[in-house]
């Protein structure tokens, strides 16, 4: 018997849920609140973890033909963070709107069978001890009750899920009056995208490889209400105070003023209940980390839920979703107020010495590497050594990460080492040169030659082998068993 999962919300994080429980035949259904498709272009830097997780799914080429990429991010204070190293197919980051990743993401979920409803608002929920019942107002304003055995809530930052469990999203308001726009530019600036800053504020110029660039520009002496519209002389005077020239911006297509806060939220887990992306965790645009970090929770939730939802699910791995993804995310948001921090810097002594210092800093390869690992997401690793499986060729042609495309594990081996019986019918065999690991639907290492048992990390990640159905009170026990065994 399959569970119904609910995820509420189609922003990113929502839709390539609902993509990866639909491939791992979980039925599935997205609510959103709104009609049509989103306007809003938030988001626009795509990160080489991110990419490298689209292309497990057959959407990071498609995507890279929608923007541009860069390989230096010229920060503030002259600060270049070098991404050339990084052991990816993707060695940078990509400059794309928001809604080319979501477009992909929405289509690939309801190609695989993911319904998604729009026009239908979540107003609250209730749990028991065997499902979910969620209260829904349509377009219509009439009231529904929908039934689900496990509810995700990635409905962003205002999260009507994470209210309705009772969770609170402690921190604090982090910068206002954040000015937002699209823009065209008589002469752009050298590099797609830049920081500059200086006594009144800073502003950041993208570029999307269009003739368009986005704009985000913050001037400490001219804090409004969210709500009051930009007003183009003003971007134009602060991205002048900061980079000494307005490049000739003209023709916004799209403004807006917004705040940032800086939160997280103590569990992503309470019960059937679930919390990713936005509604997790938030913080500033600094870093472009926020649409990054929920495409990962949702890859790290997709493939842990199904299991659980098809009742294959070992003792402790839904849990694992949070033990792994909130660390992360709260050194993301700490990363990410650090950035915020230094760009805003009030006193004169900081506005002097940031540059000089982050420069010499981040000249250092080690500590260049650090910063650009965790912005990049390759460095992300787990608490439990959970590292990132690099990319690499297979014996017979593919990689490894094209292998990762059916959502299952994939046990890298020589000939004659293949999967022990039992669970092949959740882990599929590859063989490449000097390799020999069992790599997890999301691109991380559950085992390698060396970690001990092979059964032992099975049984683990991927439940007892077939024909051997025990109770979730026998599992840890189980697993015991297994790896005495050897
Ligand atoms: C100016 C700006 C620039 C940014 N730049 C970057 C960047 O460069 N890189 C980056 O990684 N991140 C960036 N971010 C952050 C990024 O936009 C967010 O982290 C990302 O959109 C979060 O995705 P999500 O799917 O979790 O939530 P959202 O995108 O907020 O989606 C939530 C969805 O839930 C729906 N919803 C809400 N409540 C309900 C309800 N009760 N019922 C039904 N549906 C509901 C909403 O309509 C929405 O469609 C930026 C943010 C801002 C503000």
């Amino acid at each position: 018997m399959t569970d119904d999962v609910a995820i509420v919300g189609a922003g990113p994080t929502g839709l390539l849920l609902a993509g990866d429980l639909a491939a791992a035949g979980v039925p599935c259904t997205v609510l959103e609140r709104r009609a049509g498709e989103s306007n809003l272009t938030r988001a626009f830097a795509v990160h080489a973890r991110t990419l490298e997780l689209l292309d497990a799914r057959g959407l990071a080429d498609e995507l890279l033909r929608t923007g541009t990429t860069v390989d230096r991010l010229h920060v503030i204070g002259g600060v270049v963070l070098d991404l050339t190293w990084l052991p990816s197919r993707f060695p940078f980051m990509l400059i794309t709107p928001q809604y080319h990743t979501e477009r992909l993401l929405e289509r690939r979920a309801r190609a695989l069978g993911a319904r998604i409803v729009t026009g239908v608002e979540v107003t609250g929920l209730r749990q028991d001890a065997d499902g979910v019942e969620l209260e829904l107002r349509t377009e219509e304003a009439a009231t529904e009750r929908r039934r689900a055995a496990y509810v995700v809530g990635a409905d962003g930052v205002r999260s009507t899920v994470r209210r309705a469990i009772g969770l609170g999203f402690p921190g604090r308001s982090a910068v206002g009056s954040m000015m937002l726009a699209d823009v065209r530019l008589k002469e752009a600036p050298r590099e797609a995208l830049s920081v500059a800053g200086g006594a009144v504020g800073f502003a950041l110029v993208a570029s999307f490889g269009d003739g368009w660039h986005r704009v985000i520009a913050w001037n400490r002496g001219h804090q409004l209400a969210d709500g009051a519209p930009v007003d183009l002389d003003e971007l134009r005077d602060t991205t002048r105070c900061a980079y000494g020239t307005d490049f000739g911006m003209h023709d916004p297509r799209w403004a807006s003023r917004f705040h940032s806060d800086e939160r997280q939220v103590a569990r992503y887990r309470s019960g059937r209940v679930l919390l990713a992306g936005d509604a997790a965790h938030v913080h500033s645009p600094a870093g472009g980390l926020g649409m990054n970090a929920g495409l990962q929770d949702a890859a790290n939730l997709g493939w842990k839920l199904a299991a659980e939802a098809q009742r294959r699910a070992p003792a402790g791995l839904l849990d694992s979703y949070h033990a792994e993804r909130h660390p992360v995310g709260r050194a993301t948001v700490r990363a990410s107020a650090t950035m915020l921090r230094l760009a805003l810097a009030r006193s004169r002594l900081l506005r002097a010495t940031r540059g000089p210092v982050a420069r010499a800093v981040t000249r250092i390869p080690p500590l260049n590497r650090r910063a650009t690992g965790f912005v990049s997401g390759i460095a992300i690793t787990y608490p439990d050594g959970g590292r990132r499986a690099p990319d690499f060729p297979l014996t017979g042609g593919g990689r490894l990460y094209e292998a990762l495309g059916a959502g299952r594990f994939v046990l890298i081996a020589p000939a004659g080492h293949g999967v022990p019986d039992g669970w092949a019918d959740r882990v599929d065999q590859a063989t490449a040169a000097g390799e020999r690991l069992l790599v997890r639907p999301d691109g991380y290492v559950a085992w390698s030659a060396g970690d001990g048992d092979l059964r032992a990390a099975l049984a683990r990640w991927c439940g007892p082998p077939a024909g051997r159905a025990v109770s979730r009170d026998r599992q840890d026990g189980l697993d015991v068993d297994i790896a005495r065994r050897g």
